[in-house]
């Protein structure tokens, strides 16, 4: 059985704090470090799956969230298999990078990264069967509705009752819901 949890990176892994786009700025939430320790020895692959229209926005380059995700892995003990964003925006607005306005399939609740994941990391036997998502935003699980997938929503984000009803207006029942990684890591792993 595939054992891969993706987790999403803003109010999951660090503080939500809007966009940024400087490594400075990242903030580690309590436990996590530890949280990912664990998966990784029970078995996990770790991937970080991020909409960061933030670049699409024109508030930060490619290589800036390259460097804020060189620092989450120094800080996470480089224990993440990948870090996949969708760097789109739908939306033209004043500002925006026009190279990157488009209705990708990669933005979140789009479920674009999920199989992005599994075609490029399949020689480390990435697949979705018995895949898990963990997230604080309702989008962060809609990409894996209707796939056969666990979703645990944390409270460490995002306000967690607006993402209750954001999940129950698609009809979308998480699996589990936790007050941070930590939590849902014991469920995980009970
Ligand atoms: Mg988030
Ligand atoms: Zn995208």
């Amino acid at each position: 059985m595939s054992k891969t949890v993706f987790l999403d990176r803003d109010g999951t892994l660090n503080r939500e704090i809007g966009f940024f786009g400087d490594p400075n700025r990242l903030e580690l939430l309590p436990g996590v470090r530890t949280a990912m320790h664990r998966l990784h020895d029970a078995g996990y692959r770790l991937i970080i799956t991020t909409n960061q229209s933030g670049i699409a926005r024109g508030l930060y380059s490619e290589r800036d969230l390259t460097a804020v995700h060189s620092r989450l892995h120094e800080l996470v003990d480089g224990l993440p298999l990948a870090y996949l964003h969708c760097p789109h925006h739908p939306e033209p607005g004043p500002g925006n990078d026009p190279g990157y306005h488009r209705d990708c399939n990669c933005r979140k609740p789009n479920p674009g990264l999920l199989h992005e994941a599994c075609t490029m990391l399949k020689d480390f036997g990435v697949t979705l069967d018995g895949a898990t998502v963990i997230g604080d935003s309702a989008r962060d699980l809609l990409m894996a509705n209707d796939l056969p997938i666990t979703k645990i929503l944390v409270a460490s984000g995002k306000p967690i009752e607006d993402q209750r009803c954001k999940l129950a207006d698609a009809g979308c029942a998480p699996d589990h819901e936790a007050a941070d990684l930590g939590a849902a890591v014991d469920w995980l792993l009970r």
